[in-house]
């Protein structure tokens, strides 16, 4: 399967990558999570990105398409892969997919979990206090969910007009949502 998890910051997105990753015995591939580890190591990509996170800008899709294709093309993604935290740009959807072309594959399925913005601030705060991340002040929060908003709501409805979207409602309980997803997802063919 190729899959893409999609939704605001906040929504879940990495804990349902996790389950569904598992699910299919596919990688989770968090360009967050890699650029986060990047920072973390001081490596040269870190660098380049850690000035747009911590301000909840979006690293620019030259660096961040780069970093994707590199994963993409690791061994472990032959068999498919569930991106998570990309694409967020029309770019990186062109991007994408040229990636997936290449393979011969296609898209499967895009899961966009919904969320109300209340509960989404709570978490993210919540969020902050457990794991740390410089990027969930409140202001930074604030910033990211603009650019969600300006930049990666649109591409939902690009894909929707290419009939692969599952929409997912992600309140409430995390096993809830996982179920709904595997419920949606196990009915959708794979390319
Ligand atoms: P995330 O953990 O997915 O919320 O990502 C944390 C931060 O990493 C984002 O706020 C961006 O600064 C950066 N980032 C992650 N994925 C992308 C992407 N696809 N394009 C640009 N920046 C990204």
């Amino acid at each position: 399967m190729r899959l893409i998890i999609m939704g605001p910051p906040g929504a879940g997105k990495g804990t349902q990558a996790k389950y569904i990753a598992e699910h299919f015995k596919i990688p989770a591939i968090s360009t967050g999570d890699i650029f986060r580890a990047n920072v973390s190591e001081g490596t040269e990509l870190g660098l380049a990105a850690k000035r747009y996170m911590d301000a909840g800008e979006y690293v620019p899709d030259e660096v961040t398409n780069a970093m994707v294709r590199n994963r993409i093309d690791e061994p472990d993604a032959e068999g498919g892969f569930l991106l998570d935290g990309y694409p967020r740009t029309l770019a990186q959807v062109e991007e994408l997919d040229g990636m997936i072309r290449f393979t011969g594959h296609q898209l499967d399925a895009v899961v966009c979990l919904t969320v109300d913005r209340d509960e989404i601030v709570s978490r993210l705060l919540q969020r902050a206090q457990v794991e740390g991340r410089a990027d969930d002040t409140e202001d930074v929060i604030r910033r990211r969910q603009e650019v969600y908003l300006e930049q990666t709501e649109p591409l939902i409805e690009v894909y929707k007009q290419r009939g692969i979207v599952v929409e997912i409602d992600g309140m409430g309980e995390v096993d809830d949502v996982t179920a709904r997803i595997f419920e949606a997802l196990d009915v959708v063919p794979e390319s």
